[in-house]
């Protein structure tokens, strides 16, 4: 039996404020301490991240804070978005991880790693003298400027640098997590002292300034203020997280009203977890109330599968996800890490299970997977777009945010698999583990190979016998009625209470077992905005097909600015397999195979390039690879009408070929110098499975005038979204001036232009697209020259 452990830890945050009406909570969280992993794709996610943590290096990620406070650096700082404007983000993020990671495995290493960044930290705050430590370039200018009102607020930049505030913010909040979780109180002095600084920094601006100043990314501020606060009993904090608020964000949300389409999603994210921080301190039900609803509106309308949400980085109408499966920047770690921390404060003042529903679908198919199983690199964008890939990070190279989240992710593993009342203990996840919970005196052991077995076993251990209920969360993902429950073998009739819970109420004694059989099954998920693309799961596991290797550029990312982008070739996403199947029917085409536990086989695929029938395996085990995991779907009379199409498109390619004196690919290096190309402001690309080249100046080539027999030119154009503007001269003669609104599909759009009398006998034709009225040119794709039409 284990001795007592450390707590000082949430707990405390209730006590603080005697005063005020708190929300009430409906359970407690265990502390890291009492929760330790066994054996499971989670315990060896924390193993990984624990040997990446190491292999950081404190002194770089240190440098900028030294440097900032006058003092001599140990080592060059980190490069990437360590030393172009964020420095000491990952610094701030690293005090997180540490202190999580130490409270999950009592880690001495980490430990002292953590105590080692804490007393250099420390140093600087002395140095600083005015309780500041940060990293941001040039810092004490900018904070002078901002405390004397001069304030110069856009989305990503604060009075010209690199949001500073949310820079700042991973520092407060490693300061934060070190008191709480690993039970730092130097760290807590410091964090004190440091929002005493803030208070400093704003007390003479006035609402409107502060708002005005919240235009720019802030993360979490308003939250760690009023963590503070908690911390310290005192009110001024909760008044400084009010004015961290932002209130363009709050007021609609407090009405009910999603405004998010076209936000930066991880933006408002973490103002939400403030909003709901400062509710449950206050006892505010409305902003509760507007945090359960922004909550609701990202996750049953904003998300996909995973678990995940935005495209860009951004918000998208709720109704059009296209750029989801067109995009290859996908939904974000740091959103759904964020995402969760949301749940989790949702679940505790609600108990609404829908909350853990949520939180275990995107932990296993969203965050699991944003680790790679043997670099332990970490993931930035999870692309939805089928058969494109993810890019991994590396210790010394990629410092983005996503390293930053992704290191906490992998370190608090354990932090919500179970919970507890008075005398109710909760069952939310099935990861294999050991809890002690001290009030209780009770050890429970969880003990599975779930998910390649869809069933767990509890046993107890107990100094004496002990009452209390054991309440098994009901997984939204088995069929009613279908989970058993065995207590020391013996089956027992289900007492599912209306919260979710099945319910077992009993005296315990030591050596109890009680074991859980949930069956899983497949389920067929579409794309949120209706449109016919599917995804399939298998209990909460979405399912995903591993798809060729080839071209994978990047995929452990360099610290070029973009490493975090996966640029390899976009396959076009007509050559992608199709289901063939009614939507209703599709389950009907995927069967187990068997000896493999989840592995499926996928059948009725139409496609050219690929089998008519692939493997599916859970998407968190799928790496290095490019995959899919949302399908197109077409009834077999779709794919009738599509097989026409592209015979018909054969048809006309092999007619346009016959009746061709000259055709130039723009955007191929040997076509166009064939072509003598010529340009001014002028780029090029390759989308769709198409080269393409457009310019904001001109770009020109020459062409051969076969027996002077051109009567027509042909443009090809690609994406006709956004608007253009240009002329097409041929040996210096407009011959036609084009206007694009903007509003045409995606796909190919061709133009066939006469060719004046004047120009027809001369051999060499020279033509030029000349961009206009401060527009670009359209994206063209091919240039040819007609005998007929
Ligand atoms: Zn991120």
């Amino acid at each position: 039996m284990k001795t007592t452990r450390i707590y000082i830890l949430f707990l405390s945050f209730a006590c603080a404020f005697t005063g005020t009406a708190q929300t009430k909570k409906k359970i407690d969280y265990f502390d890291l301490h009492a929760v330790r992993l066994l054996d499971s794709p989670f315990k060896h996610a924390q193993d990984l991240d624990k040997v990446y943590l190491l292999e950081l290096n404190a002194d770089r990620l240190l440098a900028p804070f030294l440097r900032e406070a006058g003092l001599p650096q140990k080592a060059e700082s980190y490069t990437n978005w360590e030393n172009t404007g964020l420095d000491g983000h990952i610094g701030g993020h690293y005090l997180s991880a540490l202190s999580l990671m130490y409270a999950s495995t009592d880690d001495k290493e980490i430990g002292e790693r953590l105590n080692y960044m804490l007393s250099e930290l420390k140093r600087c705050q002395e140095a600083n003298g005015n309780g500041y430590i940060g990293g941001v370039p040039d810092g004490k200018k900018i904070w002078e400027e901002i405390a004397n009102g001069n304030i110069r607020a856009a989305g990503f930049s604060l009075n010209d640098k690199w949001v500073p505030l949310y820079n700042i913010h991973k520092t407060y909040a490693g300061l934060r997590d070190a008191y709480l979780y690993a039970g730092r109180q130097d760290a807590k002095e410091m964090l004190i002292k440091m929002s005493d600084w803030a208070i400093r920094l704003v007390e003479n601006l006035s609402d409107t300034q502060m708002q005005d100043m919240l235009r720019s990314e802030h993360g979490g501020l308003n939250e760690v203020f009023a963590d503070v606060a908690a911390i310290t009993g005192d009110k001024k904090y909760l008044k400084l997280a009010h004015l961290f608020s932002h209130q363009f964000v709050l007021e609609p949300l407090l009405s009910h009203e999603d405004k998010l389409t076209g936000m930066h999603a991880n933006t408002q994210i973490p103002k939400v977890l403030g909003f709901k921080r400062i509710a449950d301190i206050e006892g505010n039900e409305s902003w509760s109330d507007a945090s359960r609803f922004f909550w609701e509106t990202v996750v049953e309308h904003r998300s996909v599968c995973i678990g995940g949400n935005s495209v860009r980085e951004h918000f998208h109408p709720t109704n059009d996800f296209s750029g989801m499966v067109k995009e290859i920047e996908g939904p974000e770690t740091c959103n759904t890490y964020n995402m969760l921390r949301l749940s989790k404060m949702l679940y505790q003042t609600s108990l609404d299970k829908k909350y853990m529903d949520y939180y275990e679908r995107a932990l296993y198919n969203h965050i699991l997977s944003t680790q790679n199983p043997e670099t332990g690199g970490l993931v930035y964008f999870t692309q939805m777009r089928p058969g494109h890939y993810r890019v991994y990070s590396q210790p010394q190279t990629s410092m983005w945010c996503c390293v930053g989240s992704g290191i906490e992710n992998h370190a608090k593993y354990g932090e919500m698999i179970y919970a507890h009342g008075v005398d109710e203990l909760y069952v939310n996840l099935f990861i294999p583990s050991t809890l002690y919970w001290e009030d209780k005196k009770v050890e429970v052991t969880q003990n599975n190979s779930f998910p390649d077995q869809a069933s767990t076993e509890l046993s107890f251990n107990t100094e004496r016998p002990t009452k209390f209920t054991l309440k098994i969360r009901y997984p939204s993902w088995v069929e009613a009625n279908n989970v058993e429950v065995f207590i020391n073998g013996k089956g027992i009739r289900i007492n599912q209470t209306d919260d979710g819970y099945i319910s077992i109420d009993r005296k315990w004694v030591m050596g109890d077992k009680v074991v859980i059989q949930m069956p899983m099954h497949i389920v067929v998920e579409q794309l949120p905005d209706q449109t016919n693309y599917y995804s399939i799961l298998y209990g909460p596991l979405v399912l995903a097909a591993k798809t060729e290797k080839d071209d994978l550029a990047g995929l452990f990312a360099d610290d070029s600015r973009g490493g975090h982008i996966a640029h390899g070739k976009k396959i076009p996403l007509r050559d992608m397999p199709i289901i063939v199947s009614d939507p209703d029917k599709i389950s009907s085409c995927i069967q187990p195979v068997t000896g493999k536990p989840l592995t499926f086989t996928l059948s009725n695929l139409y496609s050219h390039k690929y089998p008519n029938e692939m493997e599916l395996i859970p998407f968190f085990r799928l790496h290095e690879s490019r995959y899919i995991i949302y399908w197109p779907q077409a009834t077999t009379e779709d794919v009738a009408k599509l097989q026409e199409r592209i015979m018909i498109e054969e048809k006309e390619n092999e007619r346009l070929d016959k009746i061709t004196l000259d055709k130039i690919t723009c955007g191929e290096q040997q076509p166009e110098s064939d072509h003598f190309i010529q340009s001014d402001k002028s780029r090029t690309g390759f989308d769709e499975g198409v080269h393409w080249r457009d310019a904001q100046g001109w770009f020109g080539y020459q062409l051969k005038n076969v027996n002077n027999d051109a009567k027509y030119v042909f443009l090809k154009y690609l994406d006709l979204q956004e608007p253009s503007a240009f002329d097409i001269l041929l040996n210096d003669s407009i011959i036609a001036s084009v206007t694009l609104d903007g509003t045409g599909g995606e796909e190919t759009f061709s133009q066939v232009i006469e060719i004046p009398s004047s120009l027809s006998d001369s051999d060499k034709l020279s033509i030029k697209i000349q961009a206009k009225d401060d527009r670009k040119t359209a994206k063209i794709v091919e240039i040819r020259l007609l005998s007929k039409k």
